[in-house]
């Protein structure tokens, strides 16, 4: 990608009114922009990002063997009525259309999810399976002041299980727990494992949580046994004895990143959702739930990886893997060696692979292209100068030091 025909909405400052550290720099650094409180628009650079999380915990979700669907984000108020959650989800947004007809905007898809779990289950031979999707929704949430980590529109991955019994959902669950675990450590972010309250019949739900000082949530964990609960059903202090270990816990704040529930029947018995059993006799289905903020882990990873120039993408997630720079000076004739040999480069990176975005801008300063660099945070950035010759500068985001590399032993400093 040239950077010239790149369209580039890096500024120099965030918004006065927003309050949150990640949307402050994901709009200085130009990957998203502030519609209105609660509501973003995914720029260029921050779509990358956004398709690189969804990507992973696609694959995760394909791997485990769960199946993509796409529901409407449209839904009819009978579902919800059903429920009872037409009047007690104080979050839901309700719509009335020109011939008086309401509906909702889906905040979560249990009401829509089970009628159409419903048509493909007949017997327990058509059971167990998972559904989930990558949707868009919306939650008319009081506080909408932690930018991506709390969005009035936002983008979520749901899954939903169906299950004989309640030992199936177990194994299932169980399952879940380990694949979310991996696609946080792909995603590059340590996520403690929380029991919460929540958990319709079960005691405990679990919550994913990332400890970080701009997290909503308040966390009870032990770093000995790995214990740990949120706020809203333990009232330890700091420094209280582990109530599992002994150890003296911490307190920190931190973000959801995913939640996990065993809905058993709960969603099952409203909309009649049964399966027939090997005697021939009619049982409730089992279910379970699985969300992942993907758009609130975008936030989430901007306040973790970030340095006061700002931020540094793990690779994985992050929107190029390389960002090269051109220097160019006042003499045309080393502006043109500089531009054939950052060209070189570039075709080279470019043919293996390498996403890589190439500022080849005219008329703008070296100092702006480090400090822009700097702030967009790719991993790698490549530096072709007249002082590099041949050669070519490469520098981690985040290190000091830079080494002169020939194009040859390249491979090793960008993969
Ligand atoms: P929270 O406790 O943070 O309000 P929740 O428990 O209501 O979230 P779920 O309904 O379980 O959230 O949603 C699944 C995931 O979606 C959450 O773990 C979180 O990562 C994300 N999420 C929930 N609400 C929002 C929001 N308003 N903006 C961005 N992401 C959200
Ligand atoms: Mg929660």
């Amino acid at each position: 990608m040239l950077q010239s025909q790149y369209p580039y909405f890096a500024r120099k400052e965030a918004p006065k009114d927003e309050e949150s550290y990640n949307a402050q720099i994901l709009i200085r650094a130009g990957f998203i922009e502030k519609i209105m409180a609660g509501v973003y628009a995914f720029l260029p650079l921050g779509l990358r990002v956004l398709r690189n999380i969804e990507r992973i915990v696609r694959e995760e979700m394909d791997a485990a063997g769960a199946h993509e669907v796409l529901l409407p984000v449209l839904s009819p108020k009978e579902n919800w009525q059903k429920t009872g959650r037409w009047e007690s989800l104080d979050v839901l947004f309700k719509l009335i259309s020109r011939e008086k007809k309401e509906y909702a905007l889906g905040p979560t898809h249990e009401e829509i999810i089970v009628p159409v779990g419903q048509k493909a289950i007949f017997s327990y031979r058509d059971l167990p399976f998972g559904l989930y999707q990558i949707q868009t929704k919306f939650r008319d949430e009081p506080r909408a002041k932690s930018g991506l980590l709390r969005g009035r529109e936002f983008l979520m991955k749901d899954l939903y299980s169906f299950h004989t019994s309640v030992e199936d959902l177990e194994v299932y669950y169980k399952n879940m727990l380990a694949v979310y675990k991996k696609i946080f450590s792909r995603l590059g972010l340590e996520a403690l494992q929380v029991e919460a309250s929540g958990g319709t019949f079960s005691k405990y739900s679990h919550e994913f949580q990332v400890l970080t000082p701009n997290g909503e949530d308040t966390i009870i964990h032990c770093s000995a046994c790995g214990f740990a609960q949120n706020r809203e059903i333990n009232t330890q202090q700091e420094g209280d004895a582990c109530p599992t270990c002994g150890t003296p816990v911490h307190i920190s704040a931190g973000s959801e990143v995913g939640n996990i529930f065993q809905l058993k029947t709960k969603y099952s018995t409203p909309f009649g959702l049964s399966y027939t059993d090997a005697q021939g006799v009619t049982q409730e289905v089992q279910m379970g739930c699985y969300g992942i903020g993907i758009s609130r882990l975008m936030g989430i990873l901007a306040e973790v990886y970030h340095d006061d120039k700002g931020l540094l993408w793990p690779k994985s997630v992050a929107p190029f893997h390389a960002h090269l720079l051109a220097l160019l000076g006042q003499d045309e004739e080393q502006n043109n060696a500089i531009r054939s040999q950052s060209m070189r480069v570039y075709e080279f990176l470019k043919s293996k692979g390498i996403e890589i975005i190439f500022d080849d801008r005219a008329n703008v300063s070296a100092g702006q292209k480090f400090a822009e660099s700097d702030l967009v945070g790719i991993p790698v950035r490549l530096v072709v100068s007249q002082k590099t010759g041949d050669k070519v500068e490469i520098k981690r985001r985040g290190d000091e030091k830079s080494v002169l590399v020939d194009l040859s032993d390249i491979m090793p400093y960008v993969s």
